[in-house]
């Protein structure tokens, strides 16, 4: 059996209820694409440009963005670079200013990659940026959506999502041992647009172990291996996930809400 694709975005839904990996590959998606994603997606697309290119955004200001969604299921949008997306994106170069010219051997835009070895492990890191001397990794991610996404939680734990991209640029870049992952969110409700977390490689060892735990989980459970009760865990990651309509641990607590 083919393996679950483990995207980043998703992780911390599916580190903690693996059982939502094959449900989601069950569920019936409504195809449509939201205008406030639709418009993240542009962001990053002339943030990619900028960077490419050496250009601000102001560059681009009045181009039109066609997206579609991740399955290119569904009609375009159009959407138009205006001055709050320019204003956004020059607060994400504002922090790549900021970097030692001189201290880097290789800088990436919309990196997109697969892990070597944790099959179904994929996915696109917004900028990466490698130290002179092959040790040292920069990851920023751009959050264009206003709700807060944190580097790291107030226990200590970095966010999965970019333990998820460090994880295959380690893969990818065997000299790394340490990063700076940060999320940069210029639209966010908060004075403090850009928020960090300081990682090494045995940070990725664990989350790699993480990940192969609930891939494991995932096979047991359409293998019939496992009871899906086993990996089911409701919380709020299940927010975004697209099972929710069929999920059984959905389906008990809506029942015992009313009949309980
Ligand atoms: S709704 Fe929650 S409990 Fe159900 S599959 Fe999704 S993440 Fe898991």
């Amino acid at each position: 059996m083919k393996n679950f694709v483990l995207r980043p975005s998703g992780s911390s839904r599916w580190l903690k209820c693996p059982s939502s990996l094959p449900l989601e590959d069950k569920a019936e998606v409504v195809k449509t694409v939201m205008e406030a994603a639709a418009q993240g997606t542009a962001a990053h697309e002339i943030l990619e440009l900028c960077i490419k290119n050496k250009v601000r955004p102001a560059t681009y200001m009045g181009k039109t963005v066609e997206v579609y969604d991740e399955d290119q299921m569904t009609f375009p949008l159009y959407i138009k670079v205006n001055p709050e997306m320019v204003e956004a994106l020059e607060v994400f170069l504002g922090h790549l200013d900021i970097l030692d010219p001189d201290n880097v051997s290789e800088e990436h835009s919309e990196l997109s990659m697969e892990h070597s070895s944790l099959d179904g492990l994929r996915g696109t890191a917004d900028y990466v940026r490698i130290s002179a001397d092959g040790s040292h990794l920069w990851l920023y991610d751009l959050k264009y959506g206003k709700g807060i996404v944190q580097a790291q939680n107030r226990a200590g734990e970095v966010n999965t999502q970019l333990l998820s991209y460090a994880s295959l640029l380690f893969d990818k870049f065997p000299k790394l041992e340490t990063a700076e992952v940060a999320i940069i969110q210029p639209r966010g409700a908060t004075k403090k647009k850009f928020r960090s977390a300081r990682i090494d490689r045995s940070d990725i060892d664990t989350h790699v172990s993480n990940c192969r735990r609930a891939q494991a989980s995932a096979l047991n459970v359409v293998n019939l291996v496992e009871p899906i009760g086993d990996h089911l865990k409701t919380g709020s990651h299940c927010f975004f996930c697209r099972a929710k309509n069929i999920c059984p641990a959905q389906q008990k607590e809506a029942a015992e809400k009313l009949f309980g």
